[in-house]
């Protein structure tokens, strides 16, 4: 009787044996292969992992598989060691890493019929590409001098500014991972960025099987996507992070776009970096990756430029824009201590919109916060619009007449009057994009405004038809959140003026300066990225601070050299390395107190190198109705926090804690 183990979706750290079904013999070629087999009272889909001598339990224990797909060709070695490691780093149970991260069309025992019908995509016209520019040949050389040398595993962090053309960087070396008959992984931090990209992929390397992988696909489209990249005939694999546990039988070379982008982070489930998981699959195949960005993490700037230790990284820099002429645009700042501030814009800031409009050009003001104001207030009674589910306040959305939670979706309508006092003054306090769009429109009424957040860009097609939009020139003033700031090029883009930016200097989450950064590069690369010069104007009461001061020197490694130096000081990553416990319930005291008997085993104290701090309630306590609270763990080791954290996983397991309670354990992770 033949044994059969299977990798399971179930919250268990072990796999399951079975017996091979009646006349099939399986084969060593065999394992990888999914299989149906009964499961409790259902059936579920699992994967073959190994075909062992002997089982734990006695074969009349054992049921039989119902039956082997032999619809897709078996995973490849190295994806099953993929999930071995994500499984032991982010503490996950192998079983469910393993079948999560397939599509669910194949995860499903009634596999909806497949369309045979592949769309066929448009063939684009075959782009020539650019000329090189000498930086741009610099690093391509560095980077195929070092393959055709030694091959292998290396990792570069290409460090450009925006518009230096890193995207041909990459270009050309895909085009050579595909002559050399490799495979491409391509990852980018969101869908809004994968149609540009994939146009200008797909312009140039027209028969390449171009597929895409990101969570906006249909089941169908991703499962058949997904099965081409292992079938080989996708030769270049585009997606966001849930595309890195694409199987790749030939892949050579991964390359990863705006790698400081925090979407790399998954934030439920097994909260993986994708970028840290690419980093990992490149150097298991002995490959090499590109970490591509204008303002890269401080994790990877670090490992490019610490000199004490050898460079992980190889550190490559594009200082220029590509295009001939083409500057980085101009950085002031405004002080608004000085200048009293118009429904929150400056007289600079709005003489600057005025001339842009004259001139025909597009500006863009950039604000951070949706919806028309942070929170309803009543100047009688001091009433304010709280969420009753979280510890904070209901963002007010005039465009809808709605008060809405941005933490836990709870909303309603506007009240007419307040409901503490009935006073029907109630004012909103704040300014989020609604509030500065009708301010602009006010003052500009021969403008046409264009707002871009999440509320008005909700689809994926909502959003192209907005970048179109711009595109186009239809709009002359953008108003927009982050969502704007990211690789866009939009050439009649001359102004960008930048609201509200201080608040994150002072917040007390400590990445929030380098995300502040990054996000005023990047919305600042947008301006002037053609022939017309750009200008960006940020608003601020601290105009001496050091990060603005980088900022308008264009100078991020001063920038990253100065934010390390704190972090070593302080203790926090890079030079440290985290991991959160983080348990909810409706009640606190049951979430402390499940940390607290988390914290309280007696071996913890043999693990040298390894500190447990004292369970706190997270900085937002509640949250749809749950209490929150979290226990950090730190270590100056990598591997003394990964050697506690396999022990300590096991003993979580078995704290008995209220049924409502939940907790799960994040490893690296990034927001506190
Ligand atoms: P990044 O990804 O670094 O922001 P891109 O790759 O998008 O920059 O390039 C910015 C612009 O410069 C694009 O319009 C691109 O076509 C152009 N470009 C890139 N490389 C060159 C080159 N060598 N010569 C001329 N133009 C180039
Ligand atoms: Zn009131
Ligand atoms: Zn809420």
């Amino acid at each position: 009787m033949q044994i059969v183990r299977v990798a399971l979706d179930v919250p268990l750290h072990r796999f399951f044996d079975y017996l091979a079904p009646a006349g099939d013999v399986l084969t060593a070629a065999d394992i990888g292969l999914r299989v149906r087999v009964p499961f409790g009272r259902q059936a579920k889909i699992g994967v073959v992992v190994d075909l062992p001598e002997h089982s734990d339990f006695a074969p009349e224990q054992l049921k039989s598989v119902e039956a082997v797909l032999r619809d897709l060709p078996p995973l490849p070695a190295d994806w099953f060691r993929l999930c071995e490691f994500c499984a032991a780093y982010y503490q996950a149970p192998l079983g469910e890493v393993m079948i999560s991260t397939l599509p669910a069309g194949l995860r499903r025992i009634d596999p909806p019929k497949a369309r045979a019908a592949r769309r066929v995509a448009k063939t684009p016209a075959k782009q020539t590409p650019p000329e090189l520019t000498h930086e741009q040949l610099t690093a391509l050389e560095r980077i195929a001098s070092d393959d055709e040398q030694n091959g292998g595993f290396r990792a570069y962090l290409l460090h450009g500014v925006t518009g230096s053309g890193k995207t041909e960087v990459y270009l050309r070396l895909v085009e050579r991972a595909l002559a050399a008959g490799r495979q491409v992984l391509l990852l980018v931090p969101e869908i809004n960025l994968t149609p540009q990209l994939e146009a200008r992929v797909a312009a140039r390397f027209p028969d390449a099987g171009l597929t895409s992988l990101h969570s906006e696909l249909t089941e169908a489209a991703r499962t058949r996507n997904w099965r081409a990249a292992l079938d080989g005939s996708a030769r270049i694999v585009l997606g966001t992070r849930l595309a890195i546990f694409t199987p790749l039988p030939d892949l050579g070379l991964i390359v990863v776009d705006e790698e400081h982008d925090a979407s790399f982070k998954q934030q439920d489930g097994m909260r993986y970096s994708a970028r840290d998981v690419a980093v990992f699959r490149a150097r298991e195949r002995g490959i090499p990756i590109v970490l591509g960005s204008a303002t890269p993490s401080l994790e990877s700037w670090a490992n490019a430029t610490d000199t004490r230790t050898p460079a992980r990284y190889t550190l490559l820099t594009l200082r220029e824009r590509a295009v001939t002429n083409a500057r980085l645009p101009a950085v002031q700042r405004i002080d608004t201590r000085l200048e009293k501030l118009q429904d929150g814009l400056s007289g600079v800031l709005l003489r600057a919109l005025g001339q842009r409009l004259e001139r025909g050009e597009q500006s863009l003001v950039f604000l951070n916060r949706r919806g028309y104001a942070p929170v309803l207030t009543c100047t009688a009674c001091g009433w304010i619009s709280r969420c009753q589910r979280c510890a904070a306040n209901l963002v007010l959305h005039l465009a809808d007449g709605r008060l809405r939670c941005h933490h836990c979706g709870f909303e309603c309508r506007v009240p007419r009057a307040c409901p503490t006092c009935g006073n029907q003054d109630i004012q909103p306090f704040g300014r989020g994009t609604q509030r500065i769009e009708a301010v602009l429109a006010e003052r500009f009424p021969q403008a046409r405004i264009l707002r871009v957040d999440r509320d008005s860009a909700k689809s994926r097609k909502q959003w192209e038809a907005l970048v179109e939009q711009i595109h186009d020139g239809a709009a002359d003033i953008l108003v927009g959140t982050q969502m704007l700031a990211k690789g866009h090029d939009f050439p009649k883009l001359t102004l960008v003026g930048a609201l509200g930016a201080d608040a994150a200097l002072f917040a007390s989450d400590w990445r929030a300066p380098e995300r502040l950064f990054a996000q005023l590069m990047q919305v600042a690369g947008r301006a002037g990225r053609a022939e017309l010069p750009g200008e960006v104007l940020i608003q601020t009461q601290f105009p001496e601070h050091p990060l603005y001061a980088a900022l308008v020197r264009h100078d991020y490694p001063a920038f990253a050299d100065a934010q390390l130096k704190e972090r070593e000081q302080a203790g926090f990553p890079p030079y440290a390395y985290q991991a959160m416990l983080r348990a909810e319930a409706p009640q606190l005291a049951d979430s402390l107190a499940f940390l607290t008997t988390a914290r309280a085993w007696p071996e913890a104290s043999a693990y040298a190198d390894v500190m447990l701090y004292d369970p706190v309630p997270m900085r937002m306590a509640r949250r749809a109705n749950f209490e929150r609270a979290q226990l950090l763990i730190e270590s100056p080791s990598r591997r003394a926090l990964q050697h506690f954290l396999a022990d300590w996983g096991e003993l979580l397991a078995t704290i008995k804690a209220p049924s409502r309670l939940r907790w799960h354990l994040e490893v690296d992770p990034l927001e506190f």
